[in-house]
Parts: structure tokens; C-alpha cells; sequence
């Protein structure tokens, strides 16, 4: 990275505090974090809950930092330019935007309620058999990660995927017209973070705000599947529909599991395929769908495709597959969970080829508010609903997953409740045996962890 600091000053608006800059001063990397600053960085002190990172002035001086943005109007240390802004936070997406403008590529802009992270990993997967992709790493997907995202852009990329989370209205609009999409993705619009945005429909305009940024000849890919996605109609940009219903543009026909692949016939505008995701899950084929079609869309041939979908692998904790030394296997799922999330994970645990028993370990979904009673409640009747032999439900909230269960529960399945998880964890060499399927899953909050890694210790 080259940036002129006149440059930066112009894009962001900013006001040097000491020394102002020449034409051949410039940095070399952008951080927020002061212990990654090296020399010629710019630093960027943001303003936590626990910490004002404008303490770290004097240490990025030591390291050798080249400038500062600040927002206070004094110099902490002379050997930095210090760029004043009102606000460092706006000030990064500024940044980031400018930054962003100086490449001429594709950027692929994902959200969504759920999948995502998975669906960014699919679609880079498979746009990576042709082409040099940046991606999202791991979850960096809001108003810090998104912009750290776009500063890792280097000339050789030819493609960004990006992936744009939320808990609040406005905060989409903001990365959109920041990463200036030419692809926009809603993978689907579920309930997660209903609490902050008061109902479903909120949550669909707050997933809508990626039109803000979306280029004027760019794309709007939906899920078209999804009883409000189906809905939504736009004039200034093509759509296409992705899913199972054959109202979609690019849809899937006999879908079926082995081993720990899935195949699926392809349906596109001008095609029909036959393709192997790597990976289990109706929902994974919906992420492919659309990495397919984005695949399309950016030139790609079948046979790269296809080579794609092979080069997927998932993050940490989504559907992680794997098996103890006990001859238990474990669907670490652990990452997360939303009610739509837990329902597509559920599926596919009761899918799982196996002769062994198939159990459940679910625990709270957080950020529900007074929906949190209803929702659980939904996931418990699912449960009932599938051939599952138990359902371990583990938290305070999940107490409503067991009752919704218990409810509609058929003579096969057995519910147990552990209001604690340390208990569970405890009574682990007890309840399982070899040849078991368990899946687990939860909110983040909830640590599962925890218990994957106790599993894998069991006798
Ligand atoms: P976060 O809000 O934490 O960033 P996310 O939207 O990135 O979450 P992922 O991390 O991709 O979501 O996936 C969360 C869980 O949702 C996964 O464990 C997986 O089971 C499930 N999932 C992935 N893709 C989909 C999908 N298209 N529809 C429903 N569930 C999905
Ligand atoms: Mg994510």
C-alpha cells in the first residue's frame, strides 16, 4: 500500500494538527490496532467501551508510525502528523472508501440474516478457480472489520467478497456506500437481531440499505425462496432469484446427501448441471446457487465452476464434520445460531447417514427480546417434527426449545433439559456412546465450545 497523506487528508476531510504533509509524504499501511503498527503505518485510535486507543499515540511514535488521525485537538506526540476528524470511526469508512475506489474490480456484497460467512466462503471458493479473490476474513463484517477488510486490496486482486453484518438500521447503508458493491447478496431475511430492528419486515429494510451502495449497472441476487425476499421488486438494478422453487433463476433439483458431500442438479437461466458441494445442508446448496450465479455472471465456464465448489471449505464452527476416537461423530455447528440457522442444522443431522442414535445439544439464541419465548419454542417443534432420538436443551432459554419439543413430541424422541452447561458437560460420558450423531449449536455467547472439546475427550 502507497497513500499520499495529502491524498487521505482530501478524502476523509481531515485538518492537520502539526506539520502538514508534501506531495511525496505517504504511508504504507492503515491499523487499528497499535500493537500491529509498523514503520510508515497510519494509526487509526478508536474509541472501545473499555479503552480510548488514543492512549496508544506515543506507542505507534515508537514504533515508527508515520501519522495519526485524532480526535482531540492537542498533538500527543510531535513525531507523528496528526490529522484531526470529528469521528475516527466515520473517518476508517471514509478512509476505506477512498481506498476502495483506487481498484477497478468486481466486489461481491453479502448479507443476510444467516450464512453469511458461509455463503462468502462458497462464492470466493468458486470464483477462486479463475480468478485472484480477497475475501472477508472470518467474520469482519461490520464498520471496523469491513474497512480493515478493504485495506488488505492489493493490484494483483481481481475479485472481493464481502461480507456486511448488522445489529443495527443504518449500519448496512454505511458499509454499502462504503464497499460500492457491483454484486449485492441477501441470502435470506430471517429473525436474528430482531430485538434492535422491531420485525421482520425491519429486518428486511435493514438488509434492503445494501441497495445504497449497489453500482448503477451492478446486480441484486436474493434468495427467492424466502417469503419476504419473494416480495421485493426493483427497477434500477436485474435480480436474480436463487433457491428451490421453480420460480428461481438458478434452482436445484435432486439434492441428496453422501457421506459428507451433497449433490444437486443446477438449473441456471441457460443450463442444467450436475455439480458436488463439498460440504451438507440444503442451505449450502442455496449458497451455492448463488456463487454460481455470480460465477456465471463474471464469465466462468462449468468445468471452473465445478472446480470451485470443490475448493470450499467452511470456517471454524459451521458444520464442522468430524469424528472421536470413540467412533462419535461430530457436527460442530457451534458457531452461531438463529432460528432458521438451527432448523437448516437440524435437517441435517437428521439426515446423517448413520446406524447410531441421532442427538441434538441446543442451547439459547441471544438478541431475541420478547420474541425469544416463540422463537425457542419453534426450534423445540422442529425438533419433534424430525427423526431425532434426543435433544439435549441448554441454557435459561433454551428451556422453551425442550417444552415446544415435549409438546409435540412423538414415543421416539427422548428431551432432556440442562439449565446448565458445566452439568451437561459432566454427565457427557453417561449420555453418549460410539456411533452417536451430535450436533451442536447455539449462540456465541453460549460457548459450545466448550463442550465440542469435552466430547472429544469422552471414553
Ligand atoms: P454472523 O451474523 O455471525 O456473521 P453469518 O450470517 O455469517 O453469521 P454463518 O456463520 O455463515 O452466518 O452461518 C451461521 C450458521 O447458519 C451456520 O452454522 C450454518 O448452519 C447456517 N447457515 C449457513 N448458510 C445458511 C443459509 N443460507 N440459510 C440458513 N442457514 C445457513
Ligand atoms: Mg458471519
Amino acid at each position: 500500500m502507497k497513500l499520499l497523506l495529502q491524498d487521505i487528508i482530501a478524502a476523509i476531510g481531515g485538518r492537520c494538527l502539526n506539520t502538514p504533509p508534501d506531495g511525496n509524504n505517504f504511508i504504507t499501511a492503515i491499523e487499528t490496532d497499535s500493537r500491529k503498527v509498523k514503520e510508515g503505518s497510519l494509526f487509526v485510535p478508536l474509541k472501545g467501551e473499555r479503552f480510548n486507543a488514543h492512549d496508544f499515540i506515543t506507542s505507534v511514535a515508537e514504533l515508527g508510525a508515520t501519522a495519526t488521525l485524532t480526535e482531540e485537538l492537542t498533538v500527543r506526540d510531535e513525531r507523528l502528523l496528526h490529522i484531526f476528524v470529528a469521528d475516527t470511526k466515520k473517518a476508517l469508512l471514509d478512509l476505506a472508501a477512498y481506498y476502495r475506489s483506487l481498484f477497478e474490480i468486481p466486489v461481491i456484497g453479502v448479507t443476510g440474516s444467516v450464512g453469511k460467512t458461509s455463503t462468502k466462503d462458497m462464492i470466493a471458493a468458486v470464483l477462486s478457480a479463475k480468478f485472484n479473490v480477497l475475501k472477508t476474513q472470518g467474520n469482519f463484517n461490520n464498520e471496523i472489520g469491513l474497512p480493515l477488510t478493504l485495506f488488505n486490496l492489493r493490484p494483483e486482486h481481481q475479485v472481493a467478497v464481502i461480507e456486511m453484518g448488522m445489529n443495527h438500521f443504518n449500519e448496512i447503508h454505511r458499509l454499502s456506500v462504503t464497499a460500492l458493491p457491483d454484486v449485492a447478496v441477501i441470502t435470506n431475511v430471517g429473525t436474528s437481531h430482531i430485538e434492535n430492528l422491531g420485525s421482520r419486515e425491519g429486518i428486511l429494510k435493514a438488509k434492503l440499505e445494501i441497495l445504497d451502495g449497489l453500482k448503477e449497472n451492478g446486480l441484486l441476487c436474493l434468495n427467492g425462496d424466502n417469503d419476504l425476499l419473494s416480495q421485493v421488486e426493483v427497477t434500477k438494478w436485474p435480480m436474480i432469484k436463487f433457491g428451490e422453487g421453480e420460480n428461481n433463476d438458478y434452482r436445484c433439483e435432486n439434492v441428496s446427501a453422501k457421506g459428507h458431500d451433497t449433490y444437486a442438479t443446477i438449473i441456471t437461466p441457460h443450463d442444467k448441471y450436475d455439480v458436488v458441494i463439498p460440504t451438507l445442508g440444503i442451505h449450502m446448496v442455496y449458497n451455492s446457487l448463488v456463487a454460481i450465479a455470480i460465477a456465471e455472471k463474471l464469465g466462468m465456464t462449468q468445468d471452473e465452476i465445478k472446480e470451485g465448489l470443490k475448493l470450499y471449505t467452511p470456517s471454524k464452527m459451521r458444520m464442522n464434520i468430524s469424528k472421536t476416537k470413540n467412533g462419535i461423530t461430530v457436527l460442530d455447528d457451534a458457531y452461531n445460531a438463529s432460528v432458521d440457522s438451527m432448523c437448516a442444522s437440524l435437517k441435517v443431522l437428521a439426515e446423517y447417514e448413520s446406524q447410531g442414535r441421532k442427538i441434538a445439544i441446543l442451547g439459547d439464541m441471544f438478541e431475541m427480546g420478547e420474541f425469544a419465548p416463540e422463537l425457542h419454542a419453534q426450534v423445540g417443534d422442529y425438533v419433534a417434527e424430525l427423526p431425532i432420538d434426543v435433544l439435549y436443551a441448554v441454557g435459561d432459554l433454551a428451556k422453551y426449545i425442550a417444552d415446544g419439543a415435549n409438546k409435540h413430541k412423538k414415543d421416539t424422541l427422548i428431551v432432556n433439559y440442562y439449565k446448565d452447561k458445566t452439568d451437561l458437560i459432566l454427565d457427557l460420558h453417561n449420555i453418549l456412546q460410539s456411533e452417536d450423531v451430535v450436533l451442536l449449536k447455539a449462540s456465541r455467547g453460549m460457548q459450545f465450545e466448550e463442550i465440542v472439546k469435552a466430547i472429544g475427550k469422552v471414553n
